[in-house]
């Protein structure tokens, strides 16, 4: 094992069989009508979570993103998120990569109320995310789908852009998974928008043979756009007290050769001049610390490819400590 200083970060090599690379052969269709997303990157679509979070079906999902590798957006309702969930459980969903969005507070048709109430009801959902994650949402959904101009000019003026859906497979029918996944992939292009539930245990067989087939066919999952907050990472920080389970996101997986090129940041309150141990799971198997994070709290580490498709499934220790460890999340290979 070679160490290499670059960048304010430690870069550490490890030796390992080279990998034969896979491309993906998907066919991208292309529609007319518009999305609304600042851009629709070739060959992804977005999975979409709305009115969670539940005690059983969001963990269960968020594992089962991992298995895949793979990053969605989430829409959970102010109320729930209220009784349901604490700080490290939103700072977990974020730290695994994912992206949250303001779904409402009570899920009323927001285009029947009055201004005041459509402002009131968003606004303490909002408050509660920033409590919660750190940051005021950037994106939300209107419940039902339903908006109008008041309801957008309401949204707009508290910081967000509404995110729709591009396909529906309305679980609350309890359709069969096969006629789901033959709708889904005809609605499929670039940019498509799934609209899901973290409620049901058929949701995650969606998720299951969707994100199956999908992948096998070169597409990938993204977090929508709108959902990324360009201060995220220093007001989750700020989150942070000591005693805290750190808090990061793997930010970028990309080839350089044939090597793997990992990088992100994590922070622990307690570790203020960085020196956390990244750890990573590269071949399904065997983890080991790939990594240490720098002043700054980034890391930057290469791998070499692994012989597997498995995701690459990362977690951040502050060794000593009594703590849990902090997932980064899985991710597939590019
Ligand atoms: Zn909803």
């Amino acid at each position: 094992m070679a160490a290499v200083a670059a960048a304010g970060a430690l870069v550490v090599v490890l030796t390992g069989p080279a990998r034969a690379e896979t491309s993906g052969s998907g066919t991208f269709q292309k529609v007319s009508e518009p999305t609304g997303y600042f851009e629709e990157a070739s060959g992804v679509v977005h999975l979409t979570f709305d009115d969670g979070p539940d005690e059983v079906f969001t963990p269960v999902l968020l594992d089962l993103l991992d298995h895949y590798g793979i990053k969605a957006t989430f829409f959970p309702l102010g109320r729930n998120l209220k009784s349901r969930w604490e700080q490290d459980d939103v700072q977990e969903l974020l730290s695994r990569g994912h992206a949250i969005g303001n779904h409402s507070w009570h899920h009323r048709r927001l285009t029947e109320e009055h201004p005041f109430s459509v402002a009131a009801d968003l606004e303490e959902a909002s408050l509660l995310l920033q409590d919660l994650a750190g940051f005021r949402p950037s994106c939300w959904r209107a419940p039902y789908g339903e908006r109008n101009e008041m309801v957008l000019a309401v949204a707009g003026s508290l910081g967000m852009e509404h995110v729709g859906w591009t396909a529906d497979p309305q679980e609350w029918q309890n359709p069969w998974v096969p006629v789901v996944l033959a709708y889904l992939t005809e609605k499929r292009h670039d940019g498509s928008t799934i609209l899901l539930h973290d409620r049901k245990w058929l949701s995650l067989h969606i998720v299951d043979a969707v994100v199956s087939a999908f992948r096998d066919d070169g597409w990938g999952f993204e977090v929508v756009d709108a959902c990324r907050t360009g201060n995220e990472r220093e007001a989750r920080m700020a989150t942070r007290t000591e005693g805290d389970v750190p808090v990061g996101r793997v930010e970028g997986l990309t080839k350089d050769g044939e090597d793997l090129l990992l990088t992100g940041w994590a922070y622990d309150a307690d570790a203020p001049e960085g020196g956390l141990e990244v750890v990573g799971n590269t071949d399904g198997l065997s983890p080991r610390i790939v990594g240490v994070t720098g002043i700054g709290h980034d890391f930057a580490v290469v791998l070499p490819s692994p012989t597997d498709t498995v995701p690459i499934c990362v977690w951040v220790a502050n060794a000593g400590r009594s703590r849990h460890d902090t997932s980064l999340g899985c991710h597939h290979l590019p």
